[in-house]
């Protein structure tokens, strides 16, 4: 039964090894594949998503810049124009009043859309003006322009931009807004509308001021939100010296709103501009600082040590250039947000990854198992039907061949109709065993033959033997040979013969009280006594059968030899053999001797039954004596 079970096991052990090995490498192998397939669609798909975004952001900078860029271009034609001009400075007059400190706000009635002598009107237009010397024409015409075109951009864009302005560099303030700024800020005392303390005001009219350029970020607190202020400058004359400067303040809110939610699920966005310092506009955990600082925080001074690592690749960046940068937890892809100095990071941690590459994993776990479980029952059918069952069919056949030798082994009891090499080993077994059956029987009775010859022999053996088997004294074949050869020489010498015959007493109450064995061995004792006693030439004694002894002598007298008699009988209940069914309560003999001249007309036989009645007499008289006749 082991072996069945242990071969089974065994190979289902084995079976069970393999798939679990095989499982494991596939799962390895397709952890990396999938790992590396994984990875390689989300770095697809985040420079694809990433160049999206910061075009589809990016458009409202363009927006704006061809507006800058359309403002300054009206500028120039109409300052170009020198009957434009000369209107332009008496609109300053109707446009403007003068306060006692030298500074100018546009005349009550006009924010509110009261029209100018010539019925032209500017609602939603607000102006402080705090010139450092007196006004010259050319800085009234291009105030008035800047008034004029502010409220022509920012009067059409109102719904979309948020404020569009054309201030000059002489501090004229023009706006086109919601509230009135001169019931805001006057140009003395604690509510003076410091420009030049601006960032736009300061890099607009700095001398090499070219370029469109956006400001820090910063939070407008009357509207409780994030904003930057777009700006484009004219190009300054050749003394350095700027004409005017076009700002749009651009609401970041929205912006911020789409970057906190990136289109590929799980990443974050973070934005900040590419001037070493990475001042952030958006980090969707540092909004705190970031307004706290009033938007100077930047990946440098907050020590954001993973974003730092951006600062470098970004630095390079060509505007829609996008690049993927590895950290050792996320995937980085970077951005430069054309018109902008704007850089967009999408952050995608890798640890997304995970999951996907899991659930991988366990299908080609889960598919191993089935495999696996498959694999065993299949496995499990073809060893126990096909070889564990045959093969203990084959066992018990090798039991029954080895334990009987009668029984014959029939069809049922072989596995021979498989056809395979069970079969073929079942087959052959049936052919051996066919053999081995026969090969027995021809030697079981081989061996009955020899056996019955050697009985046969045994016995002739035992007739020709001379001596007692029990006593090692002469037998009754022996005594008869010595009685008929002393008769037949005593009769030639005449001399006379004597033959004595020893009964051992109640020696069947001795077998039955102590046993056959200590029988035996009180005869053998007995036999010692009289060979021991028989010593003289001779003498002969035989064990003449069962408890019966003989004994021959022969002399020239007639005295019977009695004393011979006389002293085995003393011998023998000398030996003190216990004998508790006998009234002597030792082992005792009675003797019966007979002694003649044989003669030519007699034979021996007279002289046995002689000695046979004398026995018979002692026997009769009590038992242990010696009773002599003749
Ligand atoms: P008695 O005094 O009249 O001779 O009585 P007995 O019992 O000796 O005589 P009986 O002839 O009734 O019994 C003889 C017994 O001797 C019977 C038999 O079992 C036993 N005997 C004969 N041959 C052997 C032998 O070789 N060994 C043993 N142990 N017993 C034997
Ligand atoms: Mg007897
Ligand atoms: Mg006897």
């Amino acid at each position: 039964m082991t072996s069945r079970h242990s071969l089974t096991a065994r190979t289902l052990r084995l079976a069970i090894i393999r798939i679990g090995l095989v499982s494991i490498c596939a799962g390895v192998v397709s952890y990396l594949v999938n790992l590396s397939s994984i990875e390689a669609s989300v770095r697809a798909q985040l420079l694809l998503s990433t160049e999206q975004t910061i075009q589809r952001e990016s458009l409202p900078f363009r927006e704006i810049r061809d507006l800058e860029r359309n403002f300054l271009d009206d500028f120039d034609a109409l300052y170009a124009d020198p009957v434009q001009r000369a209107a332009l400075a008496r609109d300053f007059d109707w446009l403007f009043v003068r306060h006692p400190d030298g500074s100018y706000t546009q005349r009550p009635g006009i924010f509110e859309g009261q029209p100018l002598p010539d019925g032209r009107r500017f609602p939603g237009m607000s102006a402080t003006y705090a010139p450092e010397t007196p006004p010259t024409e050319d800085v009234k015409t291009r105030f008035v322009l800047s008034f004029v075109l502010s409220y022509k951009y920012g009067s059409v864009t109102k719904s979309r931009l948020f404020n569009v302005y054309g201030p000059v560099p002489e501090k004229g303030f023009p706006i086109h807004q919601a509230a009135d700024i001169a019931k805001v800020f006057t140009y003395g005392g604690a509510d003076a509308l410091r420009l030049e303390t601006y960032e736009f005001h300061a890099r607009g009219f700095a001398a090499n001021a070219r370029e469109p350029f956006m400001t820090r970020m910063y939070f407008d607190h009357s509207n409780q939100a994030w904003m930057t202020t777009f700006a484009t400058p004219d190009t300054p004359d050749a003394s350095g010296r700027h004409r005017i400067l076009v700002c749009v303040d651009v609401l970041l809110d929205d912006l911020m709103r789409r970057l906190a939610r990136p289109a590929i699920e799980g990443a974050y966005s973070t934005l900040f501009l590419a001037d070493g310092a990475g001042t952030l506009m958006f980090h969707p955990e540092h909004m705190q600082a970031i307004k706290e600082s009033d938007g100077r925080a930047s990946i440098r001074s907050l020590g954001l040590a993973s974003e730092a690592r951006l600062l470098p690749a970004s630095a390079g960046l060509a505007p829609g250039q996008v690049i993927l940068v590895d950290t050792p937890e996320e995937v980085v892809a970077v951005g430069h947000v054309p018109e902008t100095p704007a850089i967009l990071a999408i952050h995608y941690p890798r640890a997304l990854m995970r999951p996907a590459i899991l659930q991988n994993l366990a299908v080609v776990v889960a598919v191993g198992l089935l495999t696996l479980l498959v694999e065993i029952v299949i496995l499990r059918d073809i060893l126990t039907f096909q070889v564990a069952r045959p093969l203990e069919q084959l066992i018990q056949a090798t039991r029954l061949l080895g334990a009987t030798a009668d029984k014959q082994l029939e069809a049922k009891d072989l596995p021979t109709g498989s056809r395979d090499e069970i079969g073929d080993l079942a087959r052959a077994f049936a052919g051996m065993a066919e053999q081995v059956q026969s090969a027995r029987l021809e030697l079981e009775s081989k061996v009955l033959e020899r056996t019955l010859e050697l009985e046969a022999a045994n016995h002739k053996l035992a007739a020709m033997s001379t001596t007692d088997g029990l006593t090692g004294i002469a037998n009754r074949r022996r005594f008869d040979e010595a009685l008929a050869e002393e008769w037949r020489r005593v009769m030639r010498s005449g001399d006379y013969l004597t033959l004595a015959m020893v009964d051992v007493d109640w020696f069947k109450k001795y077998n039955d009280r102590y046993g056959h064995q200590s029988g035996d061995e009180c005869l053998r004792q007995v036999a010692g006594v009289l060979e021991s006693a028989a010593r003289r030439a001779g003498d002969f004694v035989a064990r003449y059968g069962g408890e019966e002894f003989a004994l021959i002598a022969c002399g020239t007298t007639p005295d019977c030899s009695p004393g011979l008699a006389h002293a085995i009988r003393a011998a023998v209940e000398q030996l003190q053999l216990p004998h508790a069914g006998s009234p002597f309560l030792v082992i005792t003999v009675s003797i019966g001797v007979a002694c003649q001249v044989p003669m030519a007309d007699q034979t021996p036989d007279s002289l046995l039954q002689e000695a046979d009645a004398a026995l018979y007499r002692a026997k009769a008289e009590g038992r242990n004596r010696v009773v002599v006749l003749g």
